[in-house]
């Protein structure tokens, strides 16, 4: 059983929603996607397994899982709203604004921003999601090349 299915186990209980296939399947796809899925993306997949599935179930439990904090909902620039699974309590996206591809980094990626952070202003934190908006190394890299025919 993975990390999400065992803590979606033990979370049911507690928010008292009964078990359901659907919501097993969701976790599924969203992790088998190892990325951002929108909601039309996420019921495609879903209906390719189970077609009986109605975008407004899926819908009612994409929100309920992302209530119980199972799923993360995200609203990145030049992109429409995803979801992914919310594994970590910190996230870090790096969005390109020329192509939208969007990066992931890992909180140990970052060094001591963290606890650079909390000198600054004492605070227990709980989570923490950061966008960084630019460019991916292939789009600066024709960005560059046009500006400098533009110059020459
Ligand atoms: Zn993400
Ligand atoms: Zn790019």
């Amino acid at each position: 059983m993975t990390e999400q299915a065992k803590k979606y186990e033990t979370l049911l209980p507690h928010v008292g929603q009964r078990k359901t296939v659907q919501r097993q399947m969701l976790l599924q796809v969203l992790e088998e996607a190892e990325g951002h899925l929108t909601i039309e993306q996420l019921t495609e997949r879903i209906q390719s397994i189970s077609p009986p599935v109605s975008l407004s179930t899926i819908y009612r439990n994409v929100e309920l899982l992302t209530d119980m904090g199972l799923l993360r909902s995200n609203h990145l620039p030049g992109e429409g709203n995803t979801y992914e699974l919310a594994d970590e309590k910190f996230h870090v996206h790096l969005v390109c604004q020329s192509c939208h591809s969007v990066t992931h980094l890992k909180m140990h990626q970052l060094g001591t921003l963290l606890t650079d952070l909390v000198e600054i202003a004492p605070f227990h934190i709980g989570s923490l999601a950061l966008t960084v908006t630019g460019y991916c190394t292939s789009c600066w890299h024709h960005l560059s090349e046009k500006m400098s025919k533009r110059e020459a």
